[in-house]
């Protein structure tokens, strides 16, 4: 569609970032034209309404970015998930592996509860750790999970099949697939 013609355009390949060999999708040209980040956060807010969310959580720290104007356009709240040892009240951490050695993130705990029904949103779905730690942190609160909402997907860093048990049969959508 035109919406996505003009996303893909808007993103833009940096070679050998963060590390050889690595194509990095920089979303930053998205972000400085107001028509496509219009656009997106338009798209991810219906998406969130259509899977009826009732919170965003989004992934530091593009997921920031996006997750913020997506809840105020759908008319919902915004819960933050840090990476570990940025917030300051009493939280919940969960810790991930990554290809060579692993990460944690953490949620206020009391930011969410059994009555929230709650979808996800970042930029890029890579391996999928990141994302299925959020959703092990989302349940562990008690809450439900609506779905994962991603600008883009990597698919062939498997990260769809590395999310589908803890999706539990919510929803994955990518507005975009490489
Ligand atoms: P994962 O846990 O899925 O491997 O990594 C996803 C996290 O790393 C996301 O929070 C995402 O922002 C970031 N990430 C990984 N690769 C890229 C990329 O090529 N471009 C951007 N913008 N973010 C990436």
């Amino acid at each position: 569609t035109d919406i996505k013609e003009l996303l893909l355009s808007r993103i833009r390949d940096v070679a050998d970032y963060p590390a050889p060999g690595v194509v990095f999708k920089d979303i930053t040209p998205l972000l400085a034209d107001p028509a496509a980040f219009t656009a997106l956060t338009d798209t991810l807010a219906e998406l969130a309404l259509e899977h009826g969310a009732t919170k965003i959580v989004g992934l530091e720290a593009r997921g920031f970015i996006l997750g913020a104007p997506v809840a105020v356009r759908a008319g919902v709240g915004f819960i933050p998930v840090r990476k570990a040892g940025k917030l300051p009240g009493a939280t919940l951490s969960q810790a991930y592996d990554l290809e060579y050695g692993s990460a944690e993130i953490e949620v206020h705990a009391e930011d969410l509860s059994a009555a929230d029904r709650v979808m996800v949103i970042d930029d890029v779905l890579a391996t999928g750790g990141t994302a299925e730690a959020s959703l092990r942190l989302i349940r562990r609160a008690g809450a439900q999970v609506a779905g994962v909402c991603v600008l883009m997907e990597l698919g062939f860093l498997g990260g769809r099949a590395r999310l589908e048990p803890a999706l539990e049969g919510a929803p994955l959508e990518a507005l975009l697939q490489v």
